[in-house]
C-alpha cells in the first residue's frame, strides 16, 4: 500500500483514478478545491470501491496554491504513512476561459504546480505524476504524433502547460532523486461503466463528447459540427478519443513504473492511437444511446487542428499497457452517466442556459 496526494482527484479524470487507485489497495488524500467538482463524486466512488475503502481516503478542502492547505493535506496522511507520491490532476482546463482570463490560468496551472512542488519538496516527497495534455502540440505537422513532437502551445491553457513541463524539466535537472511522469493526454471521454460517476461539465460544454450526451439526454437541442471541409474521411475533426477508465489505469502504470525504476523523468502520451472523426462520434453515440443526436454543419472553430492522434508506442512499452476499451464502449459508458445523471452530480448551476 502506497500513500498518495491526488490534487484536483474530485474532478472528471481524478475521481476515476482515485476508484482505481483504492481498488488497488492504495491510501489517498484528495485535495480539491471543488471550483469545478462535486464532493458527490467522492461519495459515489468509495460506494463503487466496497466497504473498506472508506477509511483509505481522506478529503483535504484546500487550494494547491495556498501553502498552509498543502502542508495541511501532506499532514492528512495515515500515521506512519506518510505520503510517498502525488498525482496532480489540479487545474483549469477551458480553452476559450483560458484566452479570456490568462492570468487565472498562469496562477492556477503554473502558480499552483509551482507551490505544490515546493511543498513536495519540503516533505521530501519527489514522486509526481503530472496531467500534461495534447495541446501543448498544437497544430501537429505529423500525425500520429510522437513525444518527440515540437511543442508549439496556440493558447494560454497550452501556455501554462507546456511552462509546468518546463519548470519539471528544470527541476529533475537541478536535483537527482525526482521521479517525474508527464502524461499528455489526448481526448478523454466515457465514464465509469455503472454510470455513477462521470464527467460533469459547468455550463455549456465546450467539449464534442459532454455535448454530443447532453443533445442525446434532451438537455440540448442539436450539436454544431465544426466543419465539414478538414481534409479528413469525411470533411469533420478528427481526434483520439480514450476511455477515462483506459487513462485512470495508465496513471495506475505510470506510478507503479515511478515507484519500481530509478528516478527519471518520463514524458508520455496517454491516447488510443485510433483517429475518430466528429461523425463517427455522432454516429456511435446515437447507436449506444438509441436517441437520435441532431447536428448542424458550421463553420470550422478557430484554433482547432484537422486531426490529432496519438503515437501510443511509447507508453505501451514503458507503462506495459494500452488501452483496452473502444469507441462503442466510450458512448455506452458515457450514456449510462448520463441517462442516470441528467443534471450531473446535481449542484446548483448558476451558468446553465448562459452565454
Ligand atoms: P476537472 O475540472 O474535472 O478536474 C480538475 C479538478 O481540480 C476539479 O475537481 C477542480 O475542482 C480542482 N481544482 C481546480 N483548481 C484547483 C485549485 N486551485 N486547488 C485545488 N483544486 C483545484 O478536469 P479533468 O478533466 O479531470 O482534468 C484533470 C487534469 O487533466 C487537468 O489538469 C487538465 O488540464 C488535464 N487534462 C484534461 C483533459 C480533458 O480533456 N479532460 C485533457 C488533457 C489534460
Ligand atoms: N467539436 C464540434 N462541435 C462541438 C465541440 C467540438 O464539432 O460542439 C469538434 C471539434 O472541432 C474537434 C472535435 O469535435 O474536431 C473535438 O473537440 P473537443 O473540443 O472535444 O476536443 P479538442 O479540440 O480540444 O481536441
Amino acid at each position: 500500500m502506497t500513500s498518495i496526494l491526488i490534487t484536483g482527484g474530485a474532478g472528471f479524470i481524478g475521481s476515476h483514478t482515485a476508484l482505481v487507485l483504492l481498488e488497488a489497495g492504495h491510501s489517498l488524500v484528495v485535495l480539491d478545491n471543488f471550483a469545478n467538482s462535486s464532493p458527490e463524486s467522492l461519495r459515489r466512488l468509495l460506494e463503487l470501491a466496497g466497504p473498506d475503502a472508506e477509511a483509505r481516503l481522506t478529503v483535504a478542502t484546500g487550494d494547491i496554491r495556498i501553502r498552509d492547505d498543502l502542508e495541511r493535506a501532506f499532514a492528512a496522511a495515515p500515521a506512519g504513512q506518510p505520503i510517498e507520491a502525488v498525482i496532480h490532476f489540479a487545474g483549469l482546463k477551458a480553452v476559450g476561459e483560458s484566452v479570456q482570463h490568462p492570468l487565472r490560468y498562469w496562477d492556477v496551472n503554473l502558480g499552483g504546480s509551482r507551490q505544490l512542488l515546493a511543498a513536495m519538496q519540503a516533505q521530501g516527497c519527489r514522486t509526481l505524476v503530472f496531467s500534461s495534455s495534447a495541446t501543448l502540440y498544437g497544430m501537429p505537422e505529423q500525425v500520429p504524433i510522437p513525444e518527440t513532437a515540437p511543442i508549439r502551445p496556440i493558447n494560454p491553457y497550452g501556455h501554462s502547460k507546456a511552462a509546468v513541463e518546463q519548470l519539471l524539466d528544470d527541476l529533475s535537472a537541478s536535483e537527482a532523486g525526482w521521479r517525474i511522469a508527464r502524461l499528455r493526454y489526448f481526448n478523454p471521454v466515457g465514464a465509469h461503466p455503472s454510470g455513477r460517476i462521470g464527467e460533469d461539465p459547468r455550463g455549456i460544454p465546450n467539449n464534442l463528447f459532454p455535448f454530443v450526451s447532453q443533445v442525446a439526454v434532451g438537455r440540448r437541442e442539436r450539436l454544431q459540427v465544426f466543419g465539414g471541409d478538414w481534409p479528413t474521411a469525411d470533411g469533420s475533426g478528427v481526434r483520439d478519443y480514450i476511455h477515462v477508465m483506459d487513462l485512470a489505469e495508465g496513471h495506475r502504470a505510470a506510478l507503479d513504473t515511478l515507484l519500481s525504476e530509478e528516478p527519471q523523468l518520463l514524458t508520455l502520451n496517454l491516447g488510443s492511437g485510433q483517429g475518430h472523426s466528429v461523425l463517427e462520434v455522432v454516429a456511435a453515440f446515437a447507436s449506444a444511446s438509441g436517441c437520435p443526436v441532431p447536428y448542424e454543419l458550421v463553420a470550422r472553430r478557430p484554433g482547432d487542428a484537422a486531426s490529432s492522434v496519438a503515437d501510443p508506442a511509447l507508453a505501451a512499452q514503458r507503462l506495459g499497457c494500452r488501452t483496452r476499451r473502444g469507441l462503442a464502449e466510450m458512448c455506452r459508458d458515457g450514456w449510462a452517466w448520463q441517462s442516470a445523471n441528467p443534471n450531473g452530480y446535481g449542484t446548483a448551476n448558476p451558468l446553465e442556459g448562459g452565454g
